[in-house]
């Protein structure tokens, strides 16, 4: 959620700032900015809306900007007020000519305001950042890093942020609490970002700042403070994907191309995890030695939207398979109702970008009530990797499209390899677990088939496109598929969408069943098909034109839906992931065809890292 960039070093800023930002648009794009420095001031351009509304505010004859090698720059994910250019970053500082980006959320800003407004600051915006830029003012006395910390020692909340004054030229403060700051460290320079698709054009050597750490940054030199510790030293970590990884490579959009990349992500996902000889899981992260498995009383799964989700399959299948007590839990409610965890039990954070603050706020709280606390997450060095020590990437690759595809199959999949350990532990035979690995082993080439759907998937996307509303249903495994499907098509369709077990939707929202309120019906062949089907007669029977996910060759299924869109036979934990995937192509598709912002849906932003 919203994305910094800052460069020091000796090549010009503005295109790095500017491709930068580019890169990190999908985590917010309701304004964006820029500070450079030049030789007489600190030059800030800002504008409401995307990167390409600055960009053309930057003149092309502009040298004192051209010439630059320091600046700042931000593009927005609104908290605290709308998305206007006055609320724009960077926001200035008093009169010291201090410009400052963040990410986060300043929750003592009314506070900070009344002090700083009695003390003669005037306010332009009405946003939170701008009290930090003024008090990061009022304390400065000539040394930059010395006033950011006395600054962050007064501030409530969260913050990523940048900052520069003119009196200090080539230098940059960056600090974070709560929201990432990667630093690309190179020979020529420094660029800061916050997550490491901005950098990786430039370098693959990405420092991790932790929480409280605050940095001042010459061109390539680092002096790298805690605000309760002195000096720290971090180390580089080598960020592992291509800059190619990051690029749209000829689709027309990143949402296409990573529904497409399934195939191969999952087989990242499952690379060197699976055991076919012992019929068993490898997934050493875990790092649960014998009897803590033995011991575990509980697996409680926490997370977000996509992930909480997938979360729904993992307690499915380990509850189901390994017979331990399982639950999936919203992980913003967590923290909030005093929840009874010990060390017998094990928390799994699930969380994409490993920064998203619900979760982490989770984990955080796990932890200090002493249970086993792992993280299953995609970006490698995020904080929740980190802090949990002990986890399972997922290997997938950067996802850049706000709508989560891949991600959630390659959770899923982990949440299945988890739950063969869980189960070969306890009561699985060897012979059962070589047939759990023959299933997971085949997700990928299910996937595989339903893409070759794709054009098929369009067709039928064009019969749901004008309803206001849809309800997606299913009921064991295929649950979680129907919220998946339901949260995708609201995400990026904005077609209000829900997702409901089978059998609840007569306990209320049939009764906003009519002929122009589609149901979409998870109906793969398996334990609870017929009773699904049972459900589908029923929405029928109040005009609902009924889109069935069936299983290949189930001529009783496809008799009774009005459309279908097949997936291969296969047991329903793993369907899971082929059904979803066909969820997320009839979703992308109905977005397509309404022309919506499929990459960047509206008051969305990757990686939340609010509250
Ligand atoms: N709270 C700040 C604002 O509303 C920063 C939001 C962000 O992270 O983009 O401007």
């Amino acid at each position: 959620m919203c994305g910094i960039v800052a460069y020091t070093g000796i090549r010009p800023a503005l295109p790095i700032l500017i491709s930068g930002l580019k890169r990190l648009e999908y985590r917010g794009y309701d304004s964006a900015g820029i500070a450079v420095e030049t030789k007489d001031r600190i030059v800030i351009r800002k504008s409401k809306g995307k990167v390409k509304e600055l960009s053309g505010l930057l003149g092309e004859d502009e040298t004192d900007l051209a010439e630059s090698n320091c600046g700042i720059a931000h593009t927005r994910w609104a908290t605290h007020g709308p998305p206007t250019t006055e609320n724009a970053h960077p926001h200035a500082g008093g009169k010291n000519g201090i410009a400052l980006v963040h990410n986060g959320i300043i929750e003592n800003h009314r506070a900070l305001r009344d002090k700083l407004t009695a003390a003669g600051y005037l306010f332009l915006s009405e946003t939170d950042t701008e009290v930090l830029a003024h008090l990061v003012d009022s304390l400065y006395q000539g040394d930059l890093l010395d006033a950011v910390i006395a600054a962050l020692k007064e501030v409530e909340g969260t913050f990523g942020i940048a900052c520069m004054v003119h009196a200090e030229p080539g230098t940059l403060i960056v600090a974070r609490r709560g929201s990432p700051i990667v630093l690309g460290v190179g020979e020529n320079g420094t660029i800061v970002a916050s997550d490491a698709s901005a950098i990786i054009k430039h370098t693959r050597q990405a420092i991790y700042l932790d929480d409280n750490d605050v940095a001042q940054i010459k061109g390539s030199e680092l002096d790298i403070r805690s605000l309760d510790a002195g000096s720290v030293s971090r180390q580089p970590a080598e960020i592992d994907w291509s800059a190619d990884a990051a690029e749209k490579g000829g689709y027309e959009h990143y949402m296409l191309k990573e529904i497409f990349e399934q195939p191969e992500s999952i087989r990242n996902t499952l690379r060197g995890r699976l055991d076919s000889n012992r019929g068993n899981a490898l997934l050493s992260g875990l790092n649960l030695n014998p009897r803590e498995l033995a011991e575990l009383h509980r697996v409680l799964i926490v997370g977000c939207g996509t992930s909480m989700n997938a979360g729904l399959v993992g307690e499915y299948a380990i509850e189901d398979f390994a017979g331990v007590l399982a639950e999936v839990e919203q992980a913003a409610e967590f923290r909030y109702r005093n929840p009874i965890v010990n060390s017998s039990d094990l928390v799994v954070a699930i969380s994409q970008s490993g920064e998203t603050a619900d979760t982490l706020a989770a984990v955080r709280e796990a932890t200090d009530k002493g249970a086993l606390v792992s993280g299953l997450v995609n970006t490698v060095g995020s904080t929740i990797a980190r802090e949990t020590g002990r986890g399972v990437y997922l290997h997938a690759g950067p996802e850049i499209s706000v709508a989560s595809t891949k991600a959630f199959t390659s959770q899923v999949s982990v949440l299945l390899m988890m739950a063969l350990k869980f189960a070969r532990s306890r009561r699985m035979s060897r012979d059962a677990g070589c047939q759990f690995v023959k299933e997971i082993k085949a997700i990928p080439g299910l996937v595989e088939r339903v893409l070759e759907q794709n054009d098929a998937i369009a067709k039928v996307a064009e019969r749901y496109l004008d309803q206001t509303s849809a309800f997606f249903i299913g009921r064991g495994y295929m649950y979680p598929v129907a919220l998946e499907g339901a949260l995708k098509l609201k995400e990026i369709s904005y077609i209000h969408a829900e997702g409901y077990h089978a059998a609840e939707l007569k306990h209320g929202p049939i009764a906003l069943l009519e002929k122009d309120v589609p149901v979409i019906a998870l109906c793969n062949d398996g334990p609870g098909k017929d009773k699904t089907l049972g459900n589908v007669a029923e929405c029928q029977a109040r005009d609902s034109r009924v889109l069935g996910i069936v299983t290949e060759g189930d001529s009783e299924a496809i008799a009774t839906v009005d459309d279908h869109i097949t997936v291969p036979a296969c047991p329903l934990h793993t369907a899971v992931v082929p059904s979803t995937v066909a969820l997320q192509l009839l979703s992308y598709h109905i977005a397509r065809l309404k022309g919506c912002s499929i990459d960047q849906p509206r008051n969305l932003a990757k990686s939340v890292t609010v509250e």
